[in-house]
C-alpha cells in the first residue's frame, strides 16, 4: 500500500517543522509548504534528503496547486506572534481568510481531510476563565491585534462552512501558547525573549506589572494532540494546550533562575489589548482524545533553553526578519 500523503502549509515555521518530522516518523509522505515569511528553511532542512518529502516554496494566499492525490492537509501557514503580525497586517489576514479558502477548495477537490491551526486568540481578553470552547471571546476587531484574532475566527467559520456545506471532513484546534525548539530568539513572545535576554546578559523585560497569566505547552504535548484530533471523528474546535497557569513575573523569575543570571527584571507598558489572563479548559481534548499534556514547564523550559544556547552566537542578535 502507499504512504498517505500529507499537505502541511506553514512547514518552515515553529508548529510546522515539528509537524513535518511526526508525520515523516508515522510513515506519510510529506509535502510541505511555505513561502518563508517568517518560516526557516533550517527548520526543516535535515528533511531535503528523504524521498517521503517534498517542499514547496509557495505563498498559500495565492492559488494552491498540488498533483496527485491528499489524504490530509494541515494548514498552519500564518504569522504567529505580535511582532510578525503587527509588522505584516494584510498578509496575516489574508493567510487566514484566503490562504484558509485555497486550502479548504483543494481539500473538496482532493476528497482530503482539513486541520486548521486556530488559536486562544479567539478568545481575546477573555472574560471566561478557564476558556471552554464554547466561550464565544471577547476580541477587538479594529484593535491592533484584531487581525491575527479576526483572521482566526474567519478561519474557523470558513472552515464550518465547508464542513456543512460541501461536507468537507475538518477539524480545528485551538492552540494555546506553545514553547520549544525552533522557536526564534527575535519573535517577541516571552519565552523566547526572557531566555534571550538572559544569554545576552540583558535585564528580562516584563509588560505591566507581571500579573498577567499564560499557559506555556510544550511542543511536542502539542503535537500529540493535532495528531490525535487529525484522526478523531469531531468536526468541532478543540482546546489544546497546557493548563498549568503562571504569572509573567514568575515565569520572568522561573527563567532567571534556570540560566542563573545576575540580571533583574525591569518593567515596561503593557501594550493594548494585552489579554490578562489565559489558561485553556481541556476536559474536551481528555474526554475526545484521550489526551493531556506530559511534559511539565521545568523540563520542557530546559530543553529549550539547551536548544537556544548552543545555537550560532550571532543568532542571539538577530534582527526580525
Ligand atoms: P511560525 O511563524 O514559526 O510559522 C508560520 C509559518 O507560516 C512560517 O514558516 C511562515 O513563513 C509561513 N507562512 C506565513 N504566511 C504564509 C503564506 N501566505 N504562505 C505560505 N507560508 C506562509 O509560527 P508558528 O508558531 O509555527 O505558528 C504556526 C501556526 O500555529 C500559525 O497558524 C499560528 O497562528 C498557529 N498558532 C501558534 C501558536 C504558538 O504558540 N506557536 C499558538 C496558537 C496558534
Amino acid at each position: 500500500m502507499s504512504a498517505k500523503r500529507v499537505l502541511i502549509t506553514g512547514a518552515a515555521g515553529f508548529l510546522g517543522s515539528h509537524l513535518c518530522d511526526r508525520f515523516i516518523k508515522e510513515g506519510f509522505h510529506v509535502i510541505a509548504m511555505d513561502n518563508l515569511i517568517t518560516g526557516d528553511l533550517r527548520n526543516i532542512e535535515h528533511l531535503f534528503k528523504l524521498e517521503q518529502f517534498e517542499f514547496y516554496h509557495h505563498d498559500v494566499s495565492k492559488f494552491i496547486h498540488v498533483p496527485g492525490e491528499l489524504d490530509y492537509i494541515l494548514h498552519f501557514a500564518s504569522p504567529a506572534s505580535p511582532i510578525d503580525y503587527l509588522k505584516i497586517p494584510i498578509q496575516t489576514l489574508k493567510v487566514g481568510a484566503l490562504g484558509t479558502h485555497n486550502c479548504l477548495g483543494l481539500a473538496k477537490a482532493k476528497n482530503a481531510r482539513m486541520l486548521v491551526a486556530s488559536t486562544s486568540e479567539v478568545y481575546g481578553d477573555p472574560l471566561v476563565h478557564p476558556q471552554t470552547e464554547e466561550y464565544w471571546g471577547n476580541v477587538n476587531p479594529v484593535g491592533p491585534r484584531g487581525v491575527y484574532d479576526e483572521a482566526k475566527r474567519f478561519m474557523e467559520s470558513i472552515t464550518m462552512a465547508y464542513h456543512t456545506f460541501h461536507q468537507v471532513e475538518t477539524r480545528i484546534v485551538r492552540i494555546f501558547n506553545t514553547y520549544g525548539p525552533r522557536m526564534r530568539l527575535n519573535d517577541g513572545r516571552a519565552l523566547p525573549a526572557f531566555i534571550g535576554q538572559a544569554l545576552r546578559g540583558e535585564d528580562l523585560t516584563v509588560f505591566g506589572d507581571g500579573s498577567q497569566t499564560r499557559s506555556f505547552c510544550y511542543v511536542d504535548d502539542l503535537i500529540e494532540g493535532i495528531y490525535r484530533l487529525l484522526m478523531s471523528d469531531h468536526p468541532y474546535p478543540v482546546n489544546i494546550g497546557n493548563p498549568d497557569e503562571i504569572s509573567l513575573k514568575d515565569f520572568a523569575e522561573e527563567i532567571i533562575k534556570l540560566t542563573g543570571t545576575q540580571q533583574k527584571i525591569v518593567y515596561r507598558p503593557l501594550p493594548k489589548d494585552d489579554p490578562k489572563q489565559r489558561k485553556p479548559d481541556i476536559t474536551k481534548a481528555k474526554e475526545l482524545l484521550g489526551w493531556e499534556p506530559k511534559i511539565n514547564r521545568s523540563e520542557g523550559v530546559r530543553t529549550t533553553y539547551q536548544y537556544f544556547k548552543a545555537l550560532p552566537h550571532e543568532e542571539l542578535f538577530k534582527q526580525p526578519k
